[in-house]
């Protein structure tokens, strides 16, 4: 039945950078369900978030805005719930809607999700273990809040569970959005037990910037928070680092600790995608169904000899971004123009064949899923991150430009006037040196700037 409106299943991650991903040429771990999506499907090479952060990356894919008009600038301000969402708009045509996992945009009154005819949700960041969710259900639970009850096991197997008893109960007779939504692989990294020792007698090589000495940039690198030698604390390691280790001997060691945990986090997400594809086999939905996997944002995974994200540096920068549809997109197939997180939302609200409003920001991708670049696509993008040393990790507010080839920075500064980055991708991929000061880029720096201010006053923000 070609003519069927499409299912749409959506699958995040929190915090799952592509260079964890084997599809993006890891070299750190195997990822054979994620992989699958590749295999049959379009990988995105440059999928980028407009804020390298949980809540307004979640905010951004909802409406297809940035965080300045959805309001969700940091990890304080709560999502309101009464702005247009592409799931609000399938429900309206037709679909059956449902959001497991994590929500992370607030909970109550507004802040609860909506345009959903079921959501179970982890409250705030949720546990590993045993976690507790909040479920409201059409026709099943009261009208005007969740119900709280604990539920035994691993969250990652838990979240798909979830989703899974969901899909058995629809009516198949309807199209249907499942946004099933993992907390892994979000610090502080807890494995469950199948995969508690994956990886043990390995040495994951570190990454080649591990040992960036944040020299040949402006401050803000060298005064983040976010450093696995220095801020890594016992919650994150779960044993005590060794004594008599020499600082070179105990970042290594750390960093050993952090990323097999973090990769055995990945390794349950998995799985359970795995799960989850086979089901959709064995129904014979495949080919009805538009299967995409992503990640909030990207991650450090020793990178500049961090965790965490934040930063417009690649790294953070990057969304992986897998989409599976038989019927229009072309197995193995790989784009590498540039997408944002606010093109999510009216990319499938295209494939549903449901009206795009104007005040969506991004754009549908459907040309790029047919190897078809319009010839006004962006080639370049705007990026703000908003949370100015914040108490946990003193990352300094920041936007900037990045376009095909350089990337231009902005810094607020610490108070003694902004700082300004600017990197050559092509001759310095890992973004160690900046160039800005290099007066053989003035010229350069002059148009990355005049780009910078237009795309700012194109999507209606303000330095
Ligand atoms: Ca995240």
């Amino acid at each position: 039945m070609p003519d069927r409106d499409p299912n749409f299943l959506f699958v995040m991650a929190d915090d799952h950078a592509a260079h964890a991903i084997s599809a993006y040429g890891s070299h750190i771990n195997k990822t054979p369900g994620i992989d699958r999506l590749a295999d049959g499907g379009m990988r995105f090479d440059n999928c980028f978030c407009v804020n390298s952060i949980c809540s307004p990356s979640r905010a951004a894919i909802l409406t297809g805005t940035y965080n300045h008009v959805n309001g969700v600038t940091d990890l304080d301000t709560l999502f309101d719930g009464r702005q247009v969402t592409f799931p609000k708009l399938l429900q309206a045509a037709g679909y059956q809607t449902a959001l497991v996992g994590k929500w992370h945009l607030g909970h109550g009154g507004v802040h609860d999700p909506t345009g959903f005819d079921y959501w179970d949700v982890l409250p705030d960041q949720g546990n590993y273990h045993n976690p507790e969710l909040i479920r409201w259900e059409r026709g099943v639970t009261r009208d005007d809040e969740g119900e709280r009850r604990v539920v035994a096991g691993y969250v990652t197997d838990v979240i798909t569970d979830l989703a899974l008893d969901w899909l058995h109960r629809r009516d198949p007779a309807r199209p249907f959005l499942l946004k099933l939504h993992h907390k892994a692989p979000h610090r502080p990294w807890q494995p469950d037990d199948a995969h508690a020792l994956l990886y043990e007698e390995l040495e994951v090589p570190a990454p080649p910037t591990f040992d960036d000495d944040y020299s040949h940039r402006g401050s803000a690198a060298r005064n983040a928070r976010m450093r696995i030698d220095r801020d890594l604390g016992l919650e994150d390691l779960k044993v005590p680092v060794p004594d008599r280790l020499s600082p070179a001997e105990s970042k290594h060691w750390k960093f050993q600790r952090y990323i097999k945990d973090y990769l055995r986090c990945v390794a349950s997400i998995d799985d359970n995608l795995m799960r989850v594809l086979d089901w959709l086999d064995a129904q014979g939905l495949s080919g009805d169904t538009v299967v995409l996997y992503t990640s909030d944002q990207g991650f450090f995974l020793g990178d500049h000899g961090w965790y965490d994200k934040r930063f417009m540096y690649e790294e953070s920068l990057r969304m992986p971004l897998l989409l599976r549809y038989p019927r229009e997109v072309r197995a193995g197939s790989m784009c590498t123009d540039m997408m944002l997180n606010v093109d999510i939302a009216p990319t499938i609200l295209d494939l549903a064949g449901v009206g795009i409003p104007r005040a969506m920001q991004g754009h549908s991708v459907r040309p790029l899923m047919h190897e078809r670049t319009p010839a006004d696509w962006r080639t370049s993008m705007y990026y703000r991150y908003w949370m100015h040393l914040d108490s946990s990790h003193a990352v300094q507010a920041h936007y900037g430009v990045r376009t095909g080839r350089y990337k231009l920075i902005r810094y607020d500064g610490k108070g003694d006037g902004p700082e300004w980055e600017l990197f050559d991708l092509e001759d310095d991929p890992v973004e160690i040196h900046s160039v800005y000061d290099d007066p053989a880029y003035a010229t350069l720096r002059a148009e990355l700037t005049d780009e910078l201010h237009r795309l700012q006053a194109e999507v209606g923000d303000a330095p």
